[in-house]
């Protein structure tokens, strides 16, 4: 096996900003770093793009992807079926880029099953008063919408515990210094080495 990339999995409540921060990473568009662009059943937000923020589908065309084996991870989050495409995720990595999944819990323990090597990154909001006030901002949900993510958040963040780090996206910057030192201190651990430079070991440690 040659370079290949690592797989990092970022979950947190809605409203958290976990969007706003691998948008951020990504600005620059890092040839080493790419976001695993989920299949949804929900309906488009006002400037989300097909392709782009996810690829829009049926309730039906997502049950034939099922069918085929071709999600890596799926589930039904708030009463829409999200999943990662097996395809994309394995040619990426195998390409040596870094995948990052924005995905919920659920998918997160698939993910963990399927490849332990998987680096889980989660995000917390400072409070709950602020993740309110940052979910009413948002402006693209009903009220309804807005209080049922509000009674789901607490039991998305009861998974925290689950991950391998805690970022609390208090200051913005912050977390995405956080974000990147996680990214750094993953990609120089032993087994991101091992994985990264799998070529490289092998040849410095022929006899
Ligand atoms: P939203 O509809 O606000 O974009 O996403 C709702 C939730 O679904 C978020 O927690 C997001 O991380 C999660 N989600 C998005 N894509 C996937 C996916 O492919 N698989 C899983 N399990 N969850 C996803």
């Amino acid at each position: 096996m040659s370079a290949r990339g690592n797989l990092f999995i970022v979950s947190a409540p809605s409203g958290a900003g976990k969007s706003s921060l691998i948008a951020a990473l990504l600005q620059d568009k890092p040839a080493d770093m790419q976001v695993s662009v989920s299949h949804t059943t929900r309906a488009p937000r006002p400037g989300e793009t097909n392709g782009q923020h996810y690829h829009f589908v049926s309730v039906d065309q997502f049950k034939g992807l099922i069918a085929e084996g071709a999600f890596f991870e799926w589930a039904e989050v708030f009463g829409n079926y999200y999943g990662t495409s097996r395809h994309a995720v394995e040619d990426t990595l195998a390409r040596g880029i870094d995948v990052f999944l924005d995905i919920d819990w659920q998918g997160a323990q698939q993910v963990r099953k399927l490849m332990p090597e998987a680096i889980g990154v989660f995000i917390l909001p400072p409070s709950k008063t602020e993740l309110e006030r940052r979910l009413t901002g948002r402006g693209q949900d009903s009220a309804e919408v807005i209080a049922s993510r509000m009674a789901k958040a607490v039991s998305e963040m009861s998974h925290y515990n689950e991950y391998d780090y805690v970022i609390v996206n208090d200051d913005f910057d912050s977390a995405l210094a956080d974000l990147r030192a996680i990214i750094r201190a993953a990609r120089l651990s032993c087994a991101g080495q091992a994985r990264t430079h799998s070529d490289m070991l092998n040849d410095l440690l022929a006899e």
